[in-house]
């Protein structure tokens, strides 16, 4: 499993559909300050499911994920990214090469996901990802200020996150969802 590419459109600083590939080996994304580096990987943590503002840096509103426009351009109505995964290892239970994971937002407040053009629910994609090391909860990405909260957290925190990195997350998951029926 590895990311292929990343489609972005009307998210943070880029209003229009910018589509990066993301070749295998290392990438390594370069640019003056505020030219948008880390708007990239908010994206990939965004269309993963993150539902924390604060974790986005958008002031603690999910509405800032939206371009919020310039001098000289109008703010947008909606965010959207998709992220294209190669999964021919099939390390996500879906039967397909290529995952494309979707995600978009509007202004009122309404979002939408999707699997391969498929309309699912964030619980979908939370479930999807358990385990796989790349989901909202995983430790793939890993943000300004992370590494300072693992080494400061309380031990019940850290404790959650060896069970994430271990696998055990999803077990626990499974098992909170099965009492609440
Ligand atoms: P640094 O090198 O300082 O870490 P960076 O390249 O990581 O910078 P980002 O934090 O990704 O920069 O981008 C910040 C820029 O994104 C700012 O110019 C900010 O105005 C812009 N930005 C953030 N949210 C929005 C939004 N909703 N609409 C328009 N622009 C936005
Ligand atoms: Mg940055």
């Amino acid at each position: 499993m590895f990311l292929k590419a990343l489609e972005i459109h009307g998210f943070k600083s880029f209003p229009d559909r910018t589509k990066i590939t993301i070749e295998r080996g290392i990438t390594a994304v370069v640019g003056p300050n505020g030219s948008g580096k880390s708007n990239i990987s908010d994206a990939i943590r965004w269309v993963l499911g993150e539902t924390s503002a604060k974790q986005l840096r958008g002031g603690g509103k999910m509405e800032n994920v939206i371009f919020g426009g310039t001098q000289s351009r109008n703010a947008m109505g909606f965010a959207s990214v998709n992220l294209y995964i190669d999964n021919t290892d099939r390390r996500i239970d879906v039967d397909s090469d290529e995952v494309v994971i979707g995600r978009k937002y509007y202004r009122s407040g309404d979002s939408e996901y999707s699997v391969n053009g498929q309309n699912v629910r964030l619980k979908d994609i939370y479930e999807m990802f358990l385990d796989t090391g790349l989901g909202r909860d995983g430790y793939s990405i890993i943000g300004q200020g992370r590494i300072a909260v693992i080494v400061g957290a309380k031990s019940n925190e850290r404790r959650e996150i060896f069970e994430e990195a271990s696998g055990i997350a999803k077990y626990r998951y499974r098992k909170n969802e099965a009492e609440r029926r």
